[in-house]
């Protein structure tokens, strides 16, 4: 049988990484596609000696020429900090980055999966949020550059799908969380463990009592892969994450225990536009793609607290 070839933009990223590296493991060629913002070559080392991986740096902003059957859209900055450090570019990575995509699966006729985002909800008045949930967005406001970008990205899948017959899968990706991150990802989860196992303060924003879902990233790249081979005409937007709700003030007193830190808790404003609360409701995930989250929120910190520790003792920081 013909391996076959997937595209992975945003390949040497934190989820891109692992993406490409279970893909390998399933017997498909990648092409992981990255022009190296936020993603690593350290991500995608271990990859680079197999001769079905096949690394290119490049923005996703120019056109992309490769044959390909499969790709998965992931081509983007997703931590808060480093999509506000260019705005402009944020955009254009987000929207002339889908429409490059796009393009490319119409000429190869491949099937094409965006990885969109909870961002879509912005700070959302229905609690837990489903898909059919139109979401809350402040069009002009600092995160406006990646949720509205997201949001746009999805109406090109859609147009495409409806105007070009494009075969495209679109998933709402939760918080997501792992190994890989880097140490300045300025994300929370990362942020919180760095902190406590560097021994500095723990910087809330806000009071705490904001949510999120934590999911862990091996949960998560199951569930785009069961998405981009789910039946035919099933397009989504589907929601991906872990249904566990948590306010940052108990990610960090878990993780303050985990680590047996001696960091202390500060508070720090809390930033624009930041949403009060996220869950997702994952039942189409689980009717459609059988799809649920497996790893629990303490296991998934115990392997990302490991991972961190191997990083600062790198750094000889530990
Ligand atoms: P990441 O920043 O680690 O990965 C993004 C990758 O895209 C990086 O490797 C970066 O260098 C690359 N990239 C950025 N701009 C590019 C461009 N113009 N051309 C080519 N490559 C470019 O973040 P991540 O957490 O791995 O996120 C991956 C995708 O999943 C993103 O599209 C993000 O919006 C989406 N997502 C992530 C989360 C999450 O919690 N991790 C949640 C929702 C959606
Ligand atoms: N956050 C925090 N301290 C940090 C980093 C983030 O309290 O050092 C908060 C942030 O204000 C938000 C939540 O944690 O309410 C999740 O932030 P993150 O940047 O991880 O993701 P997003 O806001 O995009 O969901």
């Amino acid at each position: 049988m013909e391996r076959k070839r997937v595209l992975v933009t945003g390949g040497a990223g934190f989820i891109g990484s692992h993406l490409c590296e279970r893909l390998l493991a399933m017997g498909y060629d990648v092409i992981g596609m990255d022009n190296l913002f936020t993603g690593r070559k350290d991500n995608i080392r271990h990859l680079i000696s197999n001769p079905y991986f096949e690394f290119i740096r490049k923005d996703v902003t120019e056109e992309i020429y490769v044959e390909c059957d499969q790709i998965y859209n992931l081509a983007c900055p997703a931590s808060p900090i480093h999509y506000q450090y260019d705005p402009i570019k944020t955009g254009k990575t987000s929207i002339i980055g889908a429409l490059h995509a796009l393009g490319l699966a119409k000429r190869c006729n491949a099937r094409i999966l965006q990885a969109s985002t909870s961002e879509v909800y912005g700070d959302p008045e229905v609690h837990p949020q489903p898909e059919t949930y139109r979401g809350c967005v402040n069009p002009i406001g600092i995160r406006a550059c990646y949720d509205e970008g997201k949001r746009m990205s999805e109406t090109l899948f859609f147009d495409y799908y409806r105007q070009h017959g494009v075969d495209i899968k679109v998933a709402r990706i939760f918080n997501t969380y792992g190994p890989r991150m880097n140490v300045n990802d300025g994300r929370v989860i990362s942020n919180f463990i760095v902190q406590a196992l560097r021994g500095e303060d723990i910087t809330i924003y806000g009071d705490g009592k904001q949510t999120r879902s934590f999911c862990y990233v091996d949960d998560l790249v199951d569930g785009l892969i069961r998405l981009m081979n789910s039946r035919d005409g099933f397009t989504g937007p589907v929601n991906l994450g872990n249904p566990g709700e948590f306010t940052m003030l108990e990610v960090a007193e878990c993780i303050i225990e985990m680590t047996k830190s001696k960091s202390h808790i500060i508070y720090c404003p809390l930033p624009e536009d930041d949403p009060t609360q996220r869950k997702p409701v994952i039942d189409l995930a689980e009717q459609e793609l059988g799809w649920k989250p497996g790893v629990s929120l303490e296991t998934g910190l115990e392997h990302t607290i490991n991972y961190f520790k191997m990083c600062l003792k790198e750094r000889r920081e530990a």
